[in-house]
């Protein structure tokens, strides 16, 4: 089809390059999962086989793209990130969220009944929205990931509560709604221990932390290691020979792909593995 007469309608599409030396995150959620949640009777406040599909797609994604250095998910949504030489696409921003989004619901959809046996899954089918944000320095992406694992810890302390005065106390959703309004985190960690014996502490990390996927290399101790700002203003990918890029891809894509539910607000994640950020 080349040199149509056609052809000129190429140029109407619109570059759309991320600028260059920025953390992308692309970020995709769930399409309408309230409803989902309704119809395949997810259970409240958290149903694991639910969050496992989840966590299998997004192993498949950072399997299938070697160039995303980590991925945190909680409940309908994953953030993927790639590294900030990462030139996979040019870095088109459109090519980046479509290949995101459409092999996460690939896998999302493949993996299910795995997960849900007894629920086969019925139209519309389950689908997801994506977006790519991009961060300057590794504070900004830390604070990002932060963010994110933030909001999963104070989301599921209040629909633990919730769900504690529905099922557990017998309160409908109005009324356990007014009960926590105004409530702060202490409040409800009371609620929970001094009317259900629920110590907030023990619920499973999985729920409480929510899933981060990474390459496992070697544990590095932290006394040894730089901190993120000095990582940062040393990490110069620009001056590595090409034969090194290609050896770290290589041992990157060789390196087992791990699903853990751990602290990545806190500094000890990122310094015991350096290679995240490096
Ligand atoms: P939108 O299309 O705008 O994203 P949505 O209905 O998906 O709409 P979200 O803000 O993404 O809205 O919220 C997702 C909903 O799905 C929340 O209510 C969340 O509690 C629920 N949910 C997601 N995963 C689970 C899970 N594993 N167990 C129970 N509930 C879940
Ligand atoms: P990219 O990921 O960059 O899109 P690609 O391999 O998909 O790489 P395309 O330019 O999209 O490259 O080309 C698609 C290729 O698949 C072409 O070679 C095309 O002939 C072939 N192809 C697609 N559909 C069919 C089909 N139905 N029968 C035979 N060949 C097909
Ligand atoms: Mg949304
Ligand atoms: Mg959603
Ligand atoms: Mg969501
Ligand atoms: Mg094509
Ligand atoms: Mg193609």
């Amino acid at each position: 089809m080349a040199n149509s007469k056609f052809e000129y309608v190429r140029e109407f599409e619109q570059p759309d390059y991320l600028l260059r030396n920025t953390w992308i995150v692309v970020r995709v959620d769930g399409r309408a999962f309230t409803k989902m949640c309704a119809r395949y009777g997810f259970e409240k406040p958290n149903d694991r086989r639910a969050l496992d599909v989840m966590n299998a797609a997004a192993k498949a994604v950072v399997t299938d793209l070697p160039e995303i250095t980590i991925a945190y998910g909680v409940s309908d949504e994953y953030s993927f990130v790639f590294h900030k030489s990462c030139n996979i696409f040019e870095r088109r921003a459109s090519k980046l969220v479509s290949t995101i989004v459409s092999t996460f619901t690939a896998n999302y959809i493949h993996c299910w009944p795995s997960f849900f046996p007894d629920a086969p899954l019925s139209f519309p089918l389950p689908t997801f929205d994506g977006r790519a944000v991009c961060y300057p320095t590794i504070q900004n992406l830390r604070d990002y990931m932060s963010w994110r694992q933030a909001d999963c810890h104070i989301n599921n302390l209040y629909n633990t509560a919730f769900w504690s005065l529905v099922q557990l106390g017998g309160l409908d959703n109005k009324e356990a709604e007014k009960t926590l309004a105004g409530t702060l985190a202490a409040d409800k960690n009371e609620i929970l221990f001094s009317r259900f014996k629920i110590n907030y502490n023990n619920e499973p990390e999985i729920f409480r932390k929510g899933s981060v996927v990474f390459r496992d290399y070697e544990l590095v101790d932290p006394a040894s290691h730089k901190t993120a700002e000095t990582m940062d203003a040393l990490a110069e990918p620009a001056q590595q020979s090409k034969t090194q890029n290609e050896n770290d891809k290589k041992r990157r894509s060789k390196a087992r792909i791990v699903v853990e539910h751990l602290d990545i607000i806190r500094d000890d994640f990122w310094h015991r593995r350096p290679w995240i950020l490096s």
